[in-house]
């Protein structure tokens, strides 16, 4: 898909707008409109020239998204349901902390519409891959719940639906987004980006200058486990994933957090604890386990609340930062795992899959040219 009108940089949206014959201040304008006031549709630029607005929107479109359903759960966390223009379904998870004095407030982004990874435990996996979200798509989930909430998250994760690092251009483009002054200026110390593993991704993330965090789900501690349950890993390995995660830059203080989804009698015995204390043996890391969340079809199962707590304590005793990640709005299918932003028959992505080329994995990420020609208004 071609970038939309929220993709671009502020350098890529000044030369659009110089091209137009428009002077140069009202790029910081219409960059403000854009990321700050998240408009919906460019006529809403009340300070900005018609023909200005007009020859924009023609030149690079909108695309804005349309807020589908809101669903809340009992425990506080909000399921957003958004709509792009092409009718694609995505969802985005707002999870206030458990603690209330803690002020926390978490938003949970999607990088794709579906995912191509295939991972057997996950809901997302059963749609099969849709497309790449934009920069613009990725930024407007955090626009919108920033509205919705009526205040910023503290914090974003990129653990929704997809595989960042499978749209590793428009993350990057995007996290270059969140984070400018003149948007809403996140820190990228408050930005998490997940991966299944895809080791070129990650080696790519941890040279942009300041990288965000780094989420590794790892899930196994064996290859033939993990091979079976995340297919990714016959291409990238368990030793290799976990030298990349070695190698990724920590700037003082800062960790790697490994996510480990706990299946009843596949990963989650003491022998599963023991190799993951040495696999993890000197890494400045933290483990987050999450006892799976069902959804109709796989043959897995949560391990008992016991199990749990013995797992975590047998990594603990051997000096390992772990913690157990309860489920959130688990009631509204909005835990780990659970996205599948299922709709009415008819929008099915299996619809999708068989049209559009899944792309290679992993695209290489690179400063790609800006795929639009200047207008000649
Ligand atoms: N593709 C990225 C981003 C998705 S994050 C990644 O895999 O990291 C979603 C997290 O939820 C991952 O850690 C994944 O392992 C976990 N997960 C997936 N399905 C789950 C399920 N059914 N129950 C619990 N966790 C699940």
């Amino acid at each position: 898909m071609d970038l939309d009108l929220r993709s671009l940089t502020h350098a890529e949206l000044s030369e659009q707008l110089k091209a137009g014959g428009a002077p140069a201040y009202r790029s910081e304008q219409v960059f403000r409109w854009l990321h700050d006031h998240a408009v919906e549709s460019v006529d809403e630029m009340t300070n900005i020239p018609q023909g200005v607005r007009d020859a924009l929107g023609t030149s690079v479109p909108l695309r804005p998204l349309r807020m589908d359903v809101v669903q809340a759960a009992r425990d506080g966390t909000r399921k957003l349901r958004f709509r792009t223009t092409d009718d694609l379904a995505i969802e985005s998870v707002l999870i206030p902390d458990d603690d209330e004095e803690r002020d926390k407030l978490t938003l949970c982004v999607s990088s794709q519409v579906g995912c191509a990874m295939d991972c057997g435990f996950c809901a997302t996996a059963t749609l099969g891959y849709g497309r790449n979200l934009t920069a613009g798509e990725i930024v407007e989930q955090v626009y919108r719940a920033t509205k919705l909430a009526g205040r910023r998250p503290t914090n974003l994760v990129f653990m929704g639906m997809g595989e960042p690092m499978h749209n590793l251009d428009n993350v990057t483009r995007a996290l270059g987004l969140l984070q400018h002054p003149w948007g809403l200026h996140f820190s990228p110390r408050r930005i998490t980006v997940s991966t299944v593993g895809l080791v070129p991704g990650i080696e790519k993330l941890g040279r942009l200058q300041p990288a965000p965090n780094l989420a590794i789900s790892l899930n196994a501690t064996t290859d033939e486990v993990r091979d079976r349950i995340m297919p990714v890993n016959r291409k990238w390995p368990i030793a290799k994933l976990l030298e990349a995660a070695r190698n990724f830059p920590l700037s003082h203080g800062r960790r790697v957090t490994f996510e480990y989804v706990l299946l009843a009698g596949v990963n989650d015995s003491d022998a599963d604890a023991d190799r993951l204390i040495r696999l993890l043996r000197g890494m400045p890391c933290k483990v987050n386990l999450i006892p799976w969340n069902g959804f109709e079809g796989p043959e897995f199962a949560r391990p008992s609340a016991e199990r749990i707590r013995s797992f975590q304590e047998r990594l603990r005793a051997a000096g390992v930062a772990v913690y157990i990640r309860s489920p959130r709005g688990d009631d509204i299918d909005a835990a780990c795992g659970q996205l599948a932003a299922r709709t009415e028959p008819g929008t099915d992505l299996a619809t999708i899959r068989t049209t559009r080329p899944i792309p290679a994995i992993p695209p290489i990420p690179s400063i790609s040219p800006i795929p639009w020609a200047p207008t000649t208004s």
